[in-house]
């Protein structure tokens, strides 16, 4: 029995399953990953959607792990759409034979933690949707922060008699809107990215809008060789600076105050960020994300933008959030406010007189019938901790995940959580996942867990747990600095309110890569401060 056990088993082959399986078994140890797709890619396998693409720059949005992949890799365009992701992934894949670590088409669906008996360490015994049964020392869960649908539970929605569709779950062969009338609830990333694209090619487009989002210009243009030739160049340079930004990206903090500049300036630099700097225009200054007075200035930018974009003037009143920029996830869009001056789209204020239900021709808001041929349910994810509560994970004495985290979640580092030892996540609940570019964060948490691994093999230990008490602390500091930020005060799914019935709390750790970097480095400096090893 003993030698049927594995290392280790990962859980996911999206960019952090992939990189996990590799880096894994360069160091030596035996793992078996399992993938509920027919392929590698996770988000980027799901989520095909018209107009799908990464909002951070493709040469930042990929892996450093490998100086030769990353200079044979030509990204073509400044902002990589799903398919050249999906390649990309599937490249890395190929180049470093990782297929045959993978199990696709399998769903982990249970995994129990079992204590070390005279006959066996501690190891996990994991369950799989075709009924199988798998032991590994440890598990990893890299099962994904965006990638469990949610699909609202709006009442009739079974009854509909066309096509409906959510974003996160894409056909493979397309979607052919031409002719069709269609309806697209949730104007999030997924429904800003969508929406101009199938406008362009549906009969007529109704987007049934909750809240308004603010949306920056992407700016995505073709990569210039010259361009990409400079930066293979100066990767390594990059990538350095990249760590020692606040959200990984090699971008100089504004140091300035958008309240210390004239009124003229800070218009400019407004200006120019919008043309040019997509996601990144919340650091437009040093206190957008920090001071309510600030962040002020940056809103009313955007919304008069919104104004000069949307020729009817209520359709753009309807278009405009009230909250502070950036609480929210901010949507970095091609050509989405111009789509509401076309003639075959229109806006349907949901927050005023909330959809009653779907009917077999189409969605209804009070005596209304919108009637439709197809529906687009853009209506995100529990983001997260979705994709770990899905699986029935049990740690010590049979506690299951869901029980752990009834008042909400709670993982030391975003790593691990207390009762469930050997079990570690990449970017978990409390790690900067979301709020930085995510590969990079991937790289650091697989880095961080492989060298674990190894100082436990290497001290013939038998499992690592985290402490209750440092998991707790770890918790409010992350609390802590949320509420210093803008973000810490709006419902959005980084608190879980877009999920009816989720314990609050902000999840992503708000202090930024370094600072989170260096706490997961000083923990390791004082011998695993916070774990328990045994
Ligand atoms: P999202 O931001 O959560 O947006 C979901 C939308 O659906 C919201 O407008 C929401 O309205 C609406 N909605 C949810 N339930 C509804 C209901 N019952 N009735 C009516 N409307 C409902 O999800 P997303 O757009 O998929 O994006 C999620 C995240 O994925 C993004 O924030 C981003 O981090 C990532 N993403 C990134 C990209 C990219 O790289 N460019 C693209 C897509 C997604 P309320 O706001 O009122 O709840």
């Amino acid at each position: 029995m003993r030698d049927s056990t594995l290392d280790l088993i990962v859980v996911g082959a999206g960019f952090a399953g992939v990189y996990a399986v590799h880096k894994f078994r360069r160091l030596g140890f035996s793992v078996q990953a399992f993938e509920a797709g027919d392929d590698v890619g996770g988000t980027w396998y799901w989520n095909r959607y018209p107009g799908c693409r990464c909002d951070i720059e493709s040469i930042y949005y990929s892996y450093q792990f490998d100086d030769d992949l990353q200079q044979e890799w030509e990204w073509s365009e400044r902002y990589a759409s799903q398919p050249e992701i999906l390649s990309y992934i599937r490249h890395v894949a190929d180049r470093f034979d990782l297929r045959r670590h993978i199990q696709f088409n399998t769903r982990v669906t249970a995994a129990r933690f079992q204590e070390a008996s005279a006959d066996a360490p501690s190891h996990w015994t994991v369950t799989t949707d075709d009924g199988q049964t798998h032991r590994a020392r440890f598990c990893v869960m890299a099962s994904g922060v965006l990638s469990t649908p949610s699909l609202p539970d709006i009442p009739g929605r079974d009854s509909f008699a066309g096509d409906s569709y959510h974003t996160g779950q894409w056909p493979h062969q397309g979607v052919d809107f031409r002719g069709l009338k269609v309806a697209v609830i949730g104007t999030g990333s997924s429904g800003i990215q969508s929406i101009p694209l199938i406008a362009e090619q549906a009969e007529h487009v109704t987007v049934f809008q909750r809240t308004p989002n603010y949306a920056v210009p992407a700016g995505n243009r073709p990569l210039d060789p010259h361009e990409l030739r400079e930066v293979k160049s100066r990767y390594g340079e990059i990538r350095a600076a990249s760590k020692r930004g606040f959200t990984a990206l090699p971008f100089k903090p504004a140091g300035r105050s958008a309240l210390a500049v004239s009124d003229a300036e800070r218009e400019e630099v407004y200006e120019r960020w919008w043309r040019n700097y997509g996601l990144a225009f919340q650091g437009a200054f040093a206190d957008l994300l920090f001071s309510e007075d600030a962040n002020r200035t940056a809103s009313d930018f955007v919304r008069g933008k919104i104004r000069e974009l949307v020729d009817d003037e209520e359709v753009a009143g309807l278009l405009t959030p009230d909250f502070p920029l950036g609480c929210r996830r901010m949507c970095v869009d091609t050509d989405y406010y111009p789509t509401y001056n076309r003639d075959n789209v229109t806006l349907v204020d949901i927050r005023r007189e909330p959809i009653d239900g779907i009917v077999p021709e189409g969605v209804r808001v009070g005596e209304t019938v919108h009637a439709v041929d197809a529906i687009v349910f853009a209506t995100g994810y529990d983001a997260i901790t979705g994709a770990l509560l899905a699986v029935d994970l049990r740690g010590r004495d049979g506690l299951s995940l869901e029980e752990k985290w009834a008042e909400g979640p709670r993982a030391y580092l975003g790593l691990a959580t207390q009762g469930f030892p050997n079990l570690f996540m990449v970017n978990g609940p409390g790690s900067p996942s979301v709020l930085i570019n995510m590969v990079t964060g991937i790289e650091q948490h697989v880095d961080w867990i492989a060298d674990c691994l190894v100082h436990i093999r290497d001290r013939g230990l038998d499992a690592i747990e985290a402490k209750a008490g440092e998991e707790h602390d770890w918790a409010a500091h992350n609390d802590e600095v949320a509420q210093q930020s803008i973000r810490g005060n709006c419902a959005s799914w980084y608190t879980g309110a877009n999920i009816p019935g989720k314990p609050g709390g902000f999840m992503p750790y708000v202090g930024g890569f370094p600072a989170y970097a260096e706490h997961c480095e000083r923990v390791v400096e004082k011998g695993y401060r916070g774990f328990d090893l045994t």
